[in-house]
Parts: structure tokens; C-alpha cells; sequence
């Protein structure tokens, strides 16, 4: 089976876009530096660990493993920390990724699929966010990812690197026969937060403003399913094999949910009350991150089966009550 080198394999995404990959017949091996990522998630294949920072390692693990394609989710991903020490995220987003990428194309394995975010086009009100609405990053976060969409251009002009670049909106919900799921140690992200915050591990949940422009004041996402989204990269991957060529996907269903919104579905799944405080807004955030494009789709066939808010919370409190999840 063909190998697909898995960076962050270790963590929420990465690890189920190793099941993934393995259902699709491909081989995962994950490279991951545990830094923020389970070695107990890492059950689909073969685990390397190493940093993206060490160049020698990732030579090493490109000669053992003979990769076809590399998938790399390995980042680090909160909008809160990025404000307060960009410099981590430059170095390890930009940096690490630029590593990365001149190593896999030393070692001639040109076909590269890469996790960016909606966070790369920053605030734009009443703008249609799609592939070519453009990148104004408000927060490091975005501009680190933003930053190494523009190296995979310039290798891919120079050394005819071909890349899928997937700019995710907000991934939630968990594998429905919780063999993973998500876990960050701190956890920042609202939907498990929400769930800690039901089952009392945690303190009421914070909203994070509620004086939006919003109709609850409260900020809007798009989430998506992490299964649906880990399938589209499988299709990126047979994408670059049949040739297509570099393009760029938004992954969102292009519906929006507020804090309460959420909140509200938190409770009609679980049948509790989600204990909450209003606090200051987030700095970094943006007002609202709607993905407004169908190009995943209607080119690569991607068919999300469980984006809705529903599934992605029952799931996701599915894997939560696995206790596999330590608050
Ligand atoms: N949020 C919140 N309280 C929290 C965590 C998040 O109100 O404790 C809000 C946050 O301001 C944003 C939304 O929930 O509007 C989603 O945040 P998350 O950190 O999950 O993802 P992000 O949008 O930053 O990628």
C-alpha cells in the first residue's frame, strides 16, 4: 500500500484523516512532536515522531517511508495564542511548513495536500467568501497559513510541487465510532468547551462577546464535520494522482451558527442546560466566517454527509462521554 506521510497525524484532524486514508487503502505515517497532538491517536499506521523544525529527521522519514503525497495538518491552531506569541506561529506554521516542503521536494515527493483556514481572509462584511475573495488576515494564525499558501506557489512554479490547499472554516464533531476524536490540551475551541461545560468539567462556558453585529450579537461560524472534511482530503489526494493540478478549496457548508446557536443544539442533543457567562471579546476574531463557495463540490465531488449541527454535536458528545477525553 502507498505510502502518504501525515504530519499532525497525532492530533484532532490528522489522526482521523488517518482512518481515512487507511479506508482508502493508503498507508498513513504519521510525523507529529506530541507538542500538542495523543500518541494514543495514532492507531492507522506507522508513528514517527519528529519536528517539523529538524530537517534531518524529516529526510530520514521521507528515505524510510518513500511517501507518494504528504498531507500537513501539523500546526499550531488558536487565534487567542497567535495574538499573544505570533512569533510561535511563525516560526512553527511558516517555518516548520517551509521545512517541510523544501524536504518532501528534495526528496521528489511533489504532491502535497495542505490544511489552510478561512482565518486567511480575515473580516469582510457582506462579501461572499470564496477561493478568490482576498486574504486580509486579522490574527498570526491566519497570516502564518497565508504565508505558506504563497511557498507551495512559488515551489510549485519553481520545482513543480502540486498542491490541494484546503482553507477549512470550523471543524467539529468527532468519528462516529469514537476510535478518535478531538482532545487540545488547553481545549479552546467552543464546541467541546460547550460539552465540558455540561457535564460540569469544566467552569460555565464564556461567550466571547455579544455586542456583534449579529442578529444575537454573538459571533457566526461554519462548522463542518471533521469526517467530511478528512474525506474531501482523500479526494485531494486522488485529485494531484489524477493530474489536475494546484487548486485551492474552501471546506465549509456555507451555513453559519452563532455562540447561542450552538449553545442552543448543545442543549437540545444532551438534554442539559450549558452553564454560561458572557465575557470581553476574543481579540483576533472575526465577526462571521461563512464559507460562500461550492467549488469542492461541484469539482472535487466532495459529498459532506454529516455537517449538520446535530450530527456534528451528537458526535462529538458521543466521543466526549468515551471518557478517552480528559478535560
Ligand atoms: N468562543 C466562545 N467561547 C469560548 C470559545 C470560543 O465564545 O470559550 C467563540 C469564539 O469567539 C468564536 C467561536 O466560538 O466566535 C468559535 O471559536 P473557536 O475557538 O472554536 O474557533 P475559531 O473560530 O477561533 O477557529
Amino acid at each position: 500500500m502507498a505510502n502518504v506521510l501525515v504530519t499532525g497525524g497525532a492530533g484532532y484532524i490528522g489522526s482521523h484523516a488517518c482512518k481515512a486514508l487507511k479506508a482508502a487503502g493508503f498507508t498513513p505515517v504519521t510525523y507529529d512532536n506530541l507538542v500538542t497532538g495523543w500518541q494514543d491517536a495514532v492507531k492507522f499506521g506507522p508513528f514517527e515522531k519528529g519536528d517539523l523544525a529538524d530537517r534531518a529527521r524529516l529526510d530520514e522519514v521521507f528515505a524510510t517511508y518513500q511517501p507518494v503525497a504528504v498531507m500537513h495538518f501539523a500546526a499550531l491552531s488558536q487565534v487567542g495564542e497567535a495574538m499573544s506569541q505570533p512569533g510561535r506561529y511563525w516560526a512553527n506554521n511558516t517555518g516548520g511548513s517551509l521545512n517541510l516542503i523544501e524536504a518532501a521536494v528534495a526528496a521528489g515527493c511533489l504532491d502535497f495536500v495542505f490544511s489552510s483556514t478561512c482565518a486567511t481572509y480575515g473580516e469582510h462584511d457582506n462579501v461572499v467568501l470564496d477561493e478568490n475573495t482576498p486574504q486580509l488576515p486579522l490574527n498570526a494564525y491566519g497570516a502564518s497559513k497565508r504565508a505558506v499558501e504563497d511557498i507551495l506557489k512559488d515551489f510549485g512554479a519553481a520545482y513543480g510541487l502540486r498542491s490541494v490547499i484546503f482553507r477549512y472554516f470550523n471543524v467539529a464533531g468527532a468519528d462516529p465510532e469514537a476510535e478518535v476524536g478531538e482532545f487540545h490540551r488547553p481545549e479552546t475551541h467552543l464546541v467541546p468547551l460547550v460539552l465540558d461545560a455540561i457535564d460540569g468539567k469544566r467552569d460555565a462556558l464564556t461567550i466571547f462577546g455579544t455586542d456583534y453585529d449579529t442578529p444575537d450579537g454573538t459571533c457566526i461560524r461554519d462548522y463542518v464535520h471533521v469526517c467530511d472534511l478528512v474525506d474531501a482530503h482523500v479526494l485531494g489526494l486522488q485529485w494531484l494522482k489524477d493530474g489536475k493540478g494546484s487548486q485551492i478549496f474552501n471546506l465549509g457548508t456555507g451555513s453559519g451558527f452563532s455562540v447561542r446557536e450552538v449553545m442552543d443544539k448543545a442543549e437540545e442533543v444532551t438534554g442539559s442546560k450549558v452553564p454560561c457567562t458572557v465575557g470581553p471579546r476574543r481579540a483576533g476574531d472575526c465577526t462571521k466566517l461563512v464559507s460562500g463557495s461550492t467549488r469542492a463540490i461541484t469539482d472535487l465531488g466532495w459529498n459532506p454527509q454529516r455537517s449538520s449541527l446535530e450530527m456534528m454535536i451528537a458526535d462529538a458528545w458521543k466521543w466526549h462521554q468515551t471518557g478517552n477525553y480528559e478535560a
